[in-house]
């Protein structure tokens, strides 16, 4: 039904100048409402000294509390899990990174990495063995792909299991583990003489260790650790049964990806917002700087970006929700997003001046955690080749 013209428009909002509000259900309002609520009470006000110090403590109670809200495998089906929607998910996964990006790549490993390669490749007794204690967060995951000598190359990856008689014996190192030292259980890819296979070892196992890496820069508030595999042996029935090669990760990680598309822009939004509070109280040469043509540039054109991010992430959730995204269409996601969530924090920073710098401000955290966002889940540089091979149908990866 169309408006009559005489219908009075909507005001403007400047918390929502495109309106997307309307595109949501009253379901996706209560599931972000109650994620925003969540975060504005457990993590804001912490946030900065867990920062300061480089720490996520009571990170189990966290776990256990995402775990009650539903947030843990949010989107997956059966096992306790929530069920609901990608927009759903990635509504939760913006609340959450609004915060901070290191509360968000908790749920996201928990939830798009670890859970998710079970849920999709787990055996029948793997998924009502690990599901339902993850989803309430009692068991923290975690998901090894990447190695010292392989980032963005996994192919050539040095871990390997081998065959002792029905047992499997995993030897090797993982690098920049997410989650790594709280994780009860590790979804850890090695090579085989049957290709990448994917398997589920219960940290206890006798020859796994997960030394935490200190002097992180970035993602500060984030648990970030190595795994050392020293012939840690398991049975049979600890590989993933329903997938080889790298096909697996590379599915889990175009899940996660996805969470990343919309957690990029709370990044952005809540630094938008910090620099357009200022931007109205800040006064230099007579009035607030927010009254000069200069800031004015900076915040439209933030607010332009900010908005079309959110827009880009709630389109690629319905085409999730229908069946039909693409994992270039994550790629188009991920690489514009974050490069832009990245962009609009360092104009922020700029607008709040040397303030800009302090950890008082939202501003310098979300800039220097979005600095791992960039290269986790695949490069900037990785994005642009997926699409360009997408575009030209050429290769160049190598
Ligand atoms: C805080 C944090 C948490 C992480 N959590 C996890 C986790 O939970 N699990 C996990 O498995 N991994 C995790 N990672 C690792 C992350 O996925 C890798 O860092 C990423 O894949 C890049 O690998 P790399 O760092 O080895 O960089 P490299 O692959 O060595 O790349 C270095 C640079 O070279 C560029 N480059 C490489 N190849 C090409 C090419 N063909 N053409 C053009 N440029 C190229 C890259 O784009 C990049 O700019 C995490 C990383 C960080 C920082």
């Amino acid at each position: 039904m169309s408006a009559t013209p005489s219908s009075p428009l909507p005001p403007f909002d400047a918390a929502d100048p495109l309106g997307l509000d309307d595109l949501l259900t009253d379901e996706d309002r209560a599931v972000r409402d109650t994620v925003r609520r969540w975060a504005a009470d457990r993590v804001l006000p912490h946030i900065a000294g867990w920062y300061e110090r480089g720490e996520l403590p009571g990170i189990r109670d966290l776990a256990r509390e995402l775990g009650s809200l539903g947030a843990l495998g949010m989107s997956l089906t059966g096992y306790g899990c929530a069920g609901a929607s990608a927009v759903q998910y990635g509504l939760a996964c913006l609340e959450l990174e609004a915060a901070d990006s290191g509360i968000r790549s908790l749920v996201s490993v928990q939830g798009s990495l670890a859970m998710y390669a079970i849920h999709r490749f787990g055996s029948e007794e793997q998924k009502q063995h690990w599901l339902p204690r993850m989803a309430t967060g009692e068991v923290i995951g975690c998901f090894g792909l990447t190695e010292p000598d392989h980032g963005s190359d996994p192919a050539g990856m040095r871990t390997h299991a081998r065959r002792d008689g029905s047992d499997w014996v995993l030897s090797g190192r993982k690098m920049w583990i997410t989650n790594g030292s709280v994780a009860g259980v590790a979804v850890v890819w090695a090579a085989t003489d049957d290709g990448v296979r994917g398997f589920v070892v219960p940290t206890d196992t006798p020859g796994f260790a997960a030394p935490e890496i200190h002097h992180k820069w970035s993602l500060r508030a984030s648990v970030t650790s190595e795994l050392v595999l020293d012939d840690v042996r398991l049975p049979a029935d600890a590989a993933l049964p329903e997938v080889r090669g790298l096909r697996g990760p590379l599915s889990c990680l175009s899940h996660a990806r996805y969470g990343i598309v919309w957690g990029s822009m709370g990044a952005a939004r809540a630094s938008f917002e910090a620099a357009l509070e200022y931007a109205r109280t800040r006064e230099q040469f007579g009035k607030p700087i927010g009254g000069f043509q200069l800031t004015q540039a900076k915040l439209a054109d933030m607010a332009v970006e900010l908005h079309k991010g959110i827009l880009l992430a709630h389109h690629l959730g319905l085409r999730m929700d229908a069946g039909r995204l693409r994992p270039e269409q994550v790629s188009f996601g991920k690489l514009n997003n974050v490069r832009e969530a990245i962009e609009i924090c360092r104009t922020s920073r700029t607008i709040l001046g040397a303030n800009g710098i302090s950890l008082e401000y939202p501003v310098m955290r979300h800039a220097t955690n979005l600095e791992s966002v960039l290269t986790y889940e695949g490069t900037v540089e990785m994005h642009q080749l997926v699409l360009g091979k997408a575009l030209t149908g050429l290769d160049a990866f190598r």
